[in-house]
């Protein structure tokens, strides 16, 4: 054999070894619930938490996004594994309401346009929290906090939320609730005007934004801060993919225009394997129908194609013809599969439904 033939031969086998041994690309399961640790609290043996998780596994839910502590996330995963679930840490990004922790740091947090940081007062609800996207010590905690989750045995990945800034705009049906009717970009709720943030866009843009007459109207100041959370979205996610090869994914708001304009997150924008945005109709006095109309407009207009999983709300789909309406709109409009909040929620008829719309999409 000559040189040149044994170099094509090698050259061959090296091309077949790396196929041979690229892993399978893993996706998420049709079907998945979100759930926590809160869940589990009144089960008194590692037997009582298996018949809990094989009542969702008959039923085809199939994963879990789980919310817990590393200890708990580390007791329930042999047990997700060996009933064939497949377990994502649901950890929140940007929130963290922990007292002391927010003491100590009160500087990572974000500030709105009156200059007042959310440690001093909470906008909404006490535990809205909220880190300042351009603190790089942020970024370095939350990546070392994302990695050591995706570092546990049997943990197929890590899960963002509220990936994003406090609302600029709650959801419709949401506004009574905090006697409000937000028709205007209102300084309460605009964040971050924090020492950073004010320094990086002046040194950018010639502008301090708290000295601007109308903020809202800048197209600069708002890509700005869009431009921060993807940042920050695509930097972790790449750390924790590259060092652990473990999934990443995020629950969004129901449409990339929407999550921009309420909350300035450009999820489509996010390099993860796949979103699922909260599409929760009845937060919106929306129908059912709205659920897919959502998925379609995400689909036809994420800038970073990825999995979409259409998060749907059990209380705007109480009983089982509702479910399936809901599950049906979402696969028809081309979903990859449906996430439920929460798995605890789920009753023996709604199950019934999920393991029907089950055998209709599987495979599809
Ligand atoms: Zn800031």
């Amino acid at each position: 054999m000559g040189k040149r033939l044994v170099g094509l031969s090698l050259l061959l086998l090296s091309c077949l070894m790396t196929m041979a041994g690229k892993p399978a690309k893993i996706s998420l399961p049709l079907f998945m619930a979100w759930d926590g640790e809160g869940s589990f609290k009144a089960m008194k043996n590692d037997s009582a938490v298996e018949a809990y998780l094989l009542r969702l596994k008959r039923s085809h839910i199939d994963g879990l996004f789980m919310e817990g502590k590393p200890q708990f996330i580390r007791r329930i995963a042999p047990i997700a594994k060996r009933v064939d679930i497949q377990l994502h840490v649901w950890k929140p990004t940007m929130i963290m309401p922990d007292s002391v922790f927010m003491h100590q740091h009160a500087d990572w947090y974000s500030v709105n346009r009156n200059g007042v940081s959310c440690v001093t007062k909470a906008p909404y609800a006490g535990y809205y929290r909220i880190f300042c996207p351009r603190e790089k010590k942020v970024i370095k905690y939350l990546t070392k906090t994302y990695l050591e989750y995706a570092k546990i045995d049997g943990v197929a990945g890590v899960h963002f939320d509220y990936i994003r800034y406090c609302d600029i705009y709650l959801p419709k049906a949401l506004q009574p609730k905090y006697h409000l009717d937000q028709t205007y970009e209102m300084p309460d709720y605009d964040f971050c005007y924090c020492h950073r943030c004010r320094e990086a866009f002046r040194k950018k843009n010639r502008i301090d934004p708290i000295t601007m007459s109308d903020p809202a109207s800048s197209k600069d100041w708002a890509e700005f801060r869009l431009q921060a959370i993807v940042d920050l979205a695509n930097s972790i996610s790449g750390k924790v993919k590259k060092k652990t090869g473990k999934m990443v994914t995020a629950a969004v708001f129901p449409t990339p225009e929407m999550a921009k304009r309420m909350v300035r997150q450009d999820w489509g924008r996010f390099k993860i394997d796949a979103a699922c945005p909260m599409i929760y109709n009845n937060f919106y006095d929306e129908g059912i129908d709205w659920i897919g109309k959502c998925v379609k407009e995400s689909l036809a207009t994420m800038a970073v194609r990825k999995d979409l999983h259409a998060g749907v709300y059990m209380g705007a789909l109480p009983d089982p013809k509702s479910l399936q309406e809901g599950i049906e709109s979402a696969m028809d409009n081309g979903a990859n599969g449906v996430v439920f909040f929460t798995a605890g929620n789920l009753t023996d008829d709604q199950l019934k439904v999920v393991e029907a719309m089950y055998r209709k999409y599987a495979g599809n």
